[in-house]
């Protein structure tokens, strides 16, 4: 239908990026079922700049044959998306239109060098060869692969192999979808495409991402968005690891490196969110990138939270990491269960879980103690009881209440009989 809507216009229509690449992985590689949840198409081959907007007209035309699929209009990139939002035959599915990406030309549509130097503009400014390939779905010569850059050579290949020598200079965050891919397809980083990964982090990326937050979208946006992708997969550990590899964690710090120490703490952390996060109240992928964080020297951390625009909590909670490991680190001298509790009930579950990694055995064990158990710990009576009991609401009612809360933790008092004794002294 979008071929026959774009035909209809005198237009062409092109599969571009991940389906291309995904879809020949699938048929000529791996052979195995493809089911495509993100489809990016691209519409070329007009020449009145009217027709600038093409991606977002055939959008609106197909949406009227399609109503079930919602359409949304990014006015500023000349591109739209369709989404088929859990269609029982479709599942989820992402359709985005956008315009071939390239200067106005002034020559008829009907040249075809013309035709094709437009789309083959539009796959130049891409990432990798792999994803810098189209496939035709117009007529004539629908079904045919636009492959300018040997993308297919090197899938068949299983390599990453970047377009122009200045692509990471020009935008640092392609080396994480390098590495991303990489780990993700079981490729290797080509390399020249690795020397080129090299001279651009030798030539100050990190100056970059902190200078470049004035951009749109800022390059440390863009960065974190790779991230948190890397981040939230499951094979994140090796993609850090390729990364270190590269050198390319100095995109976030100079100072940055996955030691053994740093892994140390993230294979403790995954311990840690598979023990204590049963609701999935924390954002995984987040404390991770925390927990790295966190491995900076205390005058970096704020600062790259803050560059990567990680949120307010996050922030916060990095900027006075090394204050509450001062505080949490008194945990040696704490005797009782309820001076644990005092101490560490100030604190988020998150900053306990990234102080614990960075503590010493003994203070890690209280505060898992503390998570697991301590924290949930109440005693036999709460307010209401009290006020019953005939005792009024107040600063000493507070104090009261914490009294009785150590006493339990304690182990003075056990039930109701022994608080209200208790409560009676
Ligand atoms: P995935 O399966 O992870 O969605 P994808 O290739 O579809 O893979 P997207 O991030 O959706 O990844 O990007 C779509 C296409 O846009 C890519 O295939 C690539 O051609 C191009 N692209 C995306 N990001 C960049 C970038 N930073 N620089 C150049 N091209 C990019």
């Amino acid at each position: 239908k979008a071929s026959q809507e774009a035909t209809k216009r005198g237009w062409h229509l092109y599969v571009v990026g991940g389906a291309v690449r995904d879809l020949l992985l699938a048929q000529n590689i791996q052979q195995e079922p493809l089911l495509l949840k993100d489809i990016d198409l691209v519409v070329d081959g007009f020449h009145e700049s009217a027709d600038a907007g093409a991606g977002v007209e055939l959008a609106t035309a197909l949406q009227k044959l399609y109503p079930n699929a919602r359409l949304d209009v990014h006015g500023a990139f000349q591109t739209a998306a369709l989404l088929w939002h859990k269609d029982p035959e479709l599942d989820s599915l992402w359709v985005d239109i956008a315009t071939a990406r390239t200067e106005f030309y002034p020559y008829p549509a009907a040249n075809p060098e013309v035709e094709a130097s437009s789309i083959r503009q539009d796959l130049y400014r891409r990432d990798f060869t792999i994803n810098a390939m189209a496939l035709r779905l117009t007529t004539p010569r629908a079904g045919e692969l636009l492959d300018y850059f040997n993308g297919l050579i090197d899938l068949e290949a299983r390599q990453m192999r970047v377009l122009h020598p200045n692509s990471f200079i020009e935008d640092p965050t392609r080396i994480y979808r390098g590495v991303r891919f990489a780990v993700r397809l079981g490729f290797t980083i080509e390399s020249q495409t690795e020397s080129y990964i090299r001279y651009a982090i030798n030539s100050g990326v990190y100056d970059r991402t902190a200078r470049e937050n004035n951009k749109t979208p800022a390059l440390s946006t863009r960065l974190k968005a790779e991230l948190k992708l890397i981040l939230e997969a499951p094979y994140w550990k090796r993609a850090l690891e390729l990364l270190d590899n590269l050198s390319a964690l100095q995109c976030i710090h100079p100072t940055l490196k996955l030691n053994v120490e740093l892994l140390r703490q993230l294979r403790l952390l995954e311990r840690c969110l598979q023990r204590f996060d049963n609701s999935q109240a924390i954002t995984h992928w987040l404390l991770r990138l925390e927990a790295i964080i966190a491995h900076l020297a205390p005058e970096f951390r704020s600062k790259v939270a803050t560059n990567l625009q990680l949120p307010d909590d996050s922030i916060k909670r990095l900027s006075h990491f090394s204050k509450a490991m001062d505080n949490i680190a008194g945990l040696t001298e704490c005797r009782l269960k309820s001076q644990v509790v005092g101490l560490l009930k100030k604190y988020d579950l998150e900053t306990l879980i990234l102080a614990a990694l960075q503590s010493q055995r003994s203070i890690r064990r209280s505060i898992w103690q503390y998570i697991s158990v301590w924290r949930f710990v109440q005693a036999p009576l709460n307010g209401n009881d009290l006020q019953k009991l005939g005792y009024k609401p107040g600063r000493a009612f507070k104090e009261m209440l914490d009294d009785l809360l150590a006493a339990t933790l304690d182990g003075v008092v056990n039930d109701r009989v022994s608080a209200e004794a208790f409560l009676s002294q």
